[in-house]
This record gives C-alpha cells, sequence and structure tokens, in this order.
C-alpha cells in the first residue's frame, strides 16, 4: 500500500470518527428529551427491558467484522454514560431546587416572612424549663424586636440519664408564651406520632439534626402546611441535606427553611465546624430559606458573635442563638447560651455592624 493511499484511509477514518462523534451528541440530545419526560412523569431512567431490547437488535443488525459481544460491550459504555445525562435532569427536577423554582420561596411564619432579604435572629433557650423561665426569655428578645421564639421541648441527648426535655408541658409553656408575647415559637419534635399534636402548640416545627434522615418523620411533617425548620445532620453531605428537605416538600409542605448547624469533623476547638460555605451554596442550589445555627456549631459563648457576623456575612436568612436567664443552672448546653445581658451586647452589635439592621426593630417597651 502507497503512502497515498494510506493518508487516504487515515482521512477517512477521521471522517467517520466526526461521523460517530455527531451521531453519538444526537443520540445524547434523544436521551436528554427522554430524561426530561421521564423526569416531569417520576419514571425511573434505568430501564433494563428497554435496555436488553436495544442490544438484541445490535446482536440483529451486526454484520461484523466487529464480534456481537464486543459491539455489545461499547454500546453499554454509551447506554451507561446517557444514563448519566439523565441524572443531571433528575437534579434540576428536585422540588427544592433553584432551577426549579428560580425565585425565593419566603416563609411566613406569624407574619415574620423568612426568605425575605431582611435578615433575622430567632433565639431563646437550649431545653424550655418552666413557664418563668422562658417567659423571662421571651420578654427579653421582645423588648429588643425578635418575635421568633426557641425552646426544646423533647431533647435528643446524647445520653439518657441526661434532661429530655418536659414533653407536652412544654410545648404548653412555649404556646403560652408565644401568646402572651404575640411571638413566633419553634420547638423540636423528634417522633412522628407526635406531630399531629405539636401543630396546635407551635408555628414553627424543628427537625434536629439528628433526625435529618428520619424519613417517617420527614414524610410526617411533610404532610403538614406547618413551617419546618430542618437542621443539616451532624455527618451529612450538602446533597443528602437536600434530599432530606426533598423528602419534606415531596408531601407537599413548601414551607421549608434550612439550618446549617455545624458538622463533625477532626477539629476539637469547637463543638462542631461551623460549614460557611454552606449557606451559599444552600442558596444557590435551592430556593429555601438558609438559617446558621450559631451556638450548635460553635459550642461556644466567645464564638456566637463572631460566627453571627460571618453567617450574616455570607447571605444567612436568619441565625439561631440560644439564651438563658441563667446558663449557669440551664439544663441542657450551659457552656454555650448566652444570658439576657449578654444577648442584648449581641444584638446590638449586630445592629450597630448593620447587620440586622432592617429585620428587625427595637421596641423598648412591650
Ligand atoms: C437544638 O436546636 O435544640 C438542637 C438540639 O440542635 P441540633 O439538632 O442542631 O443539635
Ligand atoms: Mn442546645
Amino acid at each position: 500500500m502507497s503512502n497515498e493511499e494510506l493518508e487516504q484511509l487515515r482521512a477517512s477514518l477521521d471522517e467517520k470518527n466526526k461521523d460517530l462523534l455527531k451521531l453519538i451528541n444526537e443520540r445524547a440530545e434523544i436521551v436528554q428529551k427522554i430524561g426530561n419526560v421521564k423526569s416531569k412523569s417520576g419514571t425511573k431512567r434505568y430501564d433494563p427491558v428497554r435496555e436488553r431490547r436495544m442490544l438484541d437488535l445490535i446482536a440483529d443488525e451486526n454484520e461484523g467484522p466487529f464480534e456481537t459481544s464486543t459491539l455489545q460491550h461499547l454500546f453499554k459504555q454509551i447506554f451507561k454514560a446517557s444514563l448519566e445525562l439523565m441524572g443531571d435532569d433528575e437534579q434540576k427536577a428536585l422540588l427544592v431546587s433553584r432551577k426549579k423554582h428560580p425565585d425565593n420561596t419566603v416563609v411566613d411564619v406569624k407574619g415574620e416572612k423568612i426568605g425575605d432579604g431582611l435578615q433575622r435572629l430567632i433565639a431563646g433557650p437550649c431545653s424550655v424549663e418552666s413557664e418563668e423561665q422562658v417567659f423571662a426569655v421571651a420578654e427579653a428578645l421582645k423588648k429588643r424586636g425578635v418575635n421568633l421564639l426557641r425552646g426544646g421541648a423533647y431533647k435528643p441527648r446524647s445520653s439518657p440519664y441526661d434532661f429530655q426535655g418536659l414533653g407536652v408541658e412544654g410545648l404548653e409553656i412555649l404556646k403560652k408564651a408565644g401568646d402572651r408575647y404575640d411571638m413566633a415559637v419553634i420547638s423540636e419534635i423528634v417522633t412522628p406520632t407526635d406531630v399531629e399534636k405539636a401543630v396546635d402548640y407551635l408555628d414553627v416545627i424543628q427537625i434536629g439534626a439528628r433526625n435529618m434522615q428520619n424519613f417517617e418523620l420527614l414524610k410526617e411533617v411533610g404532610s403538614t402546611k406547618k413551617p419546618i425548620l430542618l437542621k443539616r445532620g451532624l455527618s451529612a453531605s450538602i446533597s443528602e441535606f437536600i434530599h432530606a428537605a426533598e423528602y419534606v416538600m415531596s408531601r407537599g409542605n413548601t414551607n421549608l427553611m434550612l439550618c446549617e448547624r455545624g458538622i463533625r469533623t477532626y477539629e476539637t476547638a469547637t463543638r462542631n465546624t461551623l460549614d460557611i460555605s454552606a449557606v451559599p451554596i444552600l442558596k444557590q442550589e435551592t430556593h429555601l430559606p438558609v438559617l446558621a445555627d450559631v451556638t450548635h456549631s460553635t459550642g461556644r459563648r466567645d464564638l456566637l458573635l463572631p460566627a453571627a457576623k460571618a453567617a450574616l456575612a455570607i447571605g444567612a436568612d436568619a441565625v439561631m442563638a440560644e439564651v438563658h436567664p441563667d446558663p449557669a443552672v440551664a439544663l441542657s448546653d450551659s457552656a454555650q447560651q448566652m444570658d439576657i445581658e449578654q444577648f442584648n451586647t449581641f444584638i446590638s452589635t449586630l445592629r450597630d455592624a448593620q447587620l440586622l439592621k432592617d429585620g428587625v426593630e427595637d421596641k423598648t417597651t412591650l
């Protein structure tokens, strides 16, 4: 074979490669269209019966010189890459995804429109301990124009011998405080069967970090209309967090807020590591309000203020922090709660730094 003939063959091989490239991409476009239809109808992307049929067709049509098994192997690679292409479409179709819903979701909590662009504070004791304790905190918050009161009635504690919370009595105290001070009350529910009753007491149901993947609980709160505050799991990736949120939204509840609360790392200087970049990532990836809990992430009173500044500066819709009238005797998290004086300094500093500037208004009298 002359050099000239060899060059000609090489040129026609290049042409065939170009043809194949074009065909593979045209095929990919069809695959994407099928993917769109499937994600809209909720059909599974992988269809083994269809794949078997396509492989059989290759066997029927093959005239060589390649062995059928070789071609089927090559086509399986194309099928695999196609499935991955459809995977992107599935991601786009998540109900919590900003691709699905470009506008910010605003969650109305008793008139406080979380996610409306104004930055807010959610505060209150770690645990509800007594009416007197909750009322003291509620009054202090209200005086500073903070209308979002948190407090744990069911406490998921690492040790079964630690204070477990007051249960329904705690919910009753919170409700009373909410009514008395005209505040929205937020508390964690840990059991699916408690959700129905909690709806009567609470303005927001919190799903705690330890329950982020309690799928039955997520489905249960997703079936209500109550605003839900979902915390990131201790070792949950952002993708797992987003999918947990999808559990709630897929049941029809769109009143959903996400809360970064620190993740487990090798660092021991803080209780957890506040994953500050999760805030803008979650805001980009989802349309939901994103909060940052500076208490459980840092576990250190001296870090509450700098962490809150960072969270607000990076775009959190609200900051959560724990406040107790007398943290030294608190039944949980005594090392990291602020007392009322510290809370007043905390909120004044944030406002002086032009953070929380429009979200809340000082009300010095009730
Ligand atoms: C809480 O907010 O009371 C709490 C227990 O937080 P987390 O679930 O983030 O640990
Ligand atoms: Mn706590």
